[in-house]
Formats: C-alpha cells, structure tokens, sequence
C-alpha cells in the first residue's frame, strides 16, 4: 500500500535510497542507528521532502507533486505536536479545520476523538498543563479526526516511560484495527517493534537493509548489522 521504487535523496554526506513495500493495514516499524535516515524516510512518504528521482505510490497512486496535506497521511513526531496557545480541544478541532470553524456535527467528532483518547475531562487545559504523554494523546486524537489511513509515527513515545509507552502503543494498536490504518513507526525501542509491530524493518546508512516479520528479523541470523546494532538486547 506504501511503495518506494528507487527513491534517492541526499543530506550532505549521506545518499539515501529507499525500496519498500508497506503491507496495507500493517504496523510496521522501522529500527537502526541515529542518522540512517528513518525520519527523512518518513518525511519523503509524508512529502516534507521531494525524492531526487524514483516513486513513492500510496494505493496504486503516484505521490509526486502532491503537499503533505493532500497526501492521505497524517504524521506524529517526538514533540512539538501540540499548538502552545490553544486548547486541548482547539488542538484537536484544528485538524478538522485549521480555521477552527466547526459545524456542529464536526465539534462532536473533535469531543468523540477526545473521549477515545481519554482526555475529555481535560479538553479546556492548554497543552503546558498537561503531561508529556497526554500530549502525545492529543496528536493521536488529532491524527484521528483527520481520517488519513496512514500514520506515520516519529519517535513518537521516546520520552515515555515502559509502562506508558505500552498504554500508547495499545491506543495506536486498536485504532490501526478499528480503522483500518497503515501504520509506519520509527523507534529507538526494539521491544516497542515486539511488541507492537507485525513488521520491522532496519535501516542503516540510507538503505532498508531487510523488511520482515517481527519475530523473524529479530530472530535473524543473516544480518550482521543488525546484529551489532541490538548488542547483546536479545541475548
Ligand atoms: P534518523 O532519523 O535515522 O536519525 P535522519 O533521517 O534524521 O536520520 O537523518 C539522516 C541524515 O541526514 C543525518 O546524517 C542527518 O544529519 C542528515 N539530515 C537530516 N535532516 C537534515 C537537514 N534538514 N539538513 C541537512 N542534513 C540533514
Ligand atoms: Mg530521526
């Protein structure tokens, strides 16, 4: 469902070159070393950058001249999801309509999102009076209202605690199932993909070195990089 044929792109010393293959509605996500390129991965696929050739198709359609908002992604990264000056509930409404002018039928989507991230009782604090995983919360509700079947994940509980993270990544887990989404996650937490992805793939120095199945590619024995990349986590 997300495809990249031979997408190259380049940040100064590092060429990048992306081919994979997302299965629809899958939770994937995507592991390796600092500076391999996994945010610029996701940022290619969300369309904050333009590949200097190759395709990125989502649902048998080419992506390219498309803007991030009119592609069918909505995206979450580590923080600064949240708008400082409003609301909870501005903050999710602003992704039904970024002039905050909502019919009536939208407020009860924007109270619905709320509720199903547990954050109603909240809804008039602003986001500095709050903690950092309802915050998070928040994006997800936000990402929610904006119907995209695609999400895209960013690091997006690395200030968590374990506990936390797990309670987040369930949020995620049923709203992948309730709605169908493609989900695409990028983690420094090798048990979060265990726990929560069908699929992981590693990444280092600008390439997808291999794509499978959770338990087989932390089972792997053929990939030396990603062997040295875990340590000694799986021992
Ligand atoms: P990761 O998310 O795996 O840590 P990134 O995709 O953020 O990796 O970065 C890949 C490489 O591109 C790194 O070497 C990083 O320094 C560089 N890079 C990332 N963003 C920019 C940018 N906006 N301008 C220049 N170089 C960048
Ligand atoms: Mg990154």
């Amino acid at each position: 469902m997300i495809r990249l044929e031979g997408v190259r792109f380049r940040f100064e010393d590092l060429e990048m070159r992306f081919d994979i293959d997302v299965p629809a509605g899958s939770f994937t996500a995507i592991i390796g070393p600092s500076g391999g390129g996994k945010s610029t991965l996701l940022s290619l696929i969300a369309g904050f950058e333009i590949p200097l050739s190759g395709h990125v198709t989502i649902a048998d359609r080419d992506m390219a001249g498309l803007s991030p908002d009119q592609r069918p992604v909505s995206m979450i990264f580590q923080d600064n999801n949240v708008f400082a000056h409003l609301d909870l509930w501005q903050n999710v409404a602003i992704g039904i309509s970024p002039g905050l002018r909502l019919s009536s039928g939208q407020q009860a989507m924007a109270d619905e999102a709320l509720r199903q991230v547990g954050l109603m009782a909240l809804r008039h604090r602003k986001p500095g009076e709050v903690s950092g995983g309802e915050r998070q919360r928040v994006a997800i509700a936000r990402a929610l209202v904006r119907e995209k079947p695609i999400l895209l994940l960013d690091e997006p509980f690395a200030a968590l605690g374990p506990a936390l993270r797990r309670e987040m990544l369930d949020l995620v887990g049923n709203f992948r199932r309730e709605k169908q989404l493609t989900v695409l996650m990028v983690t420094h937490q090798p048990e979060d993909a265990r726990y929560a992805a069908d699929y992981t793939a590693f990444l280092e120095g600008g390439r997808i070195v291999a794509l499978r199945p959770t338990p087989e590619l932390f089972g792997a024995r053929d990939l030396p990089a990603l062997a040295a990349y875990l340590g000694d986590w799986r021992n």
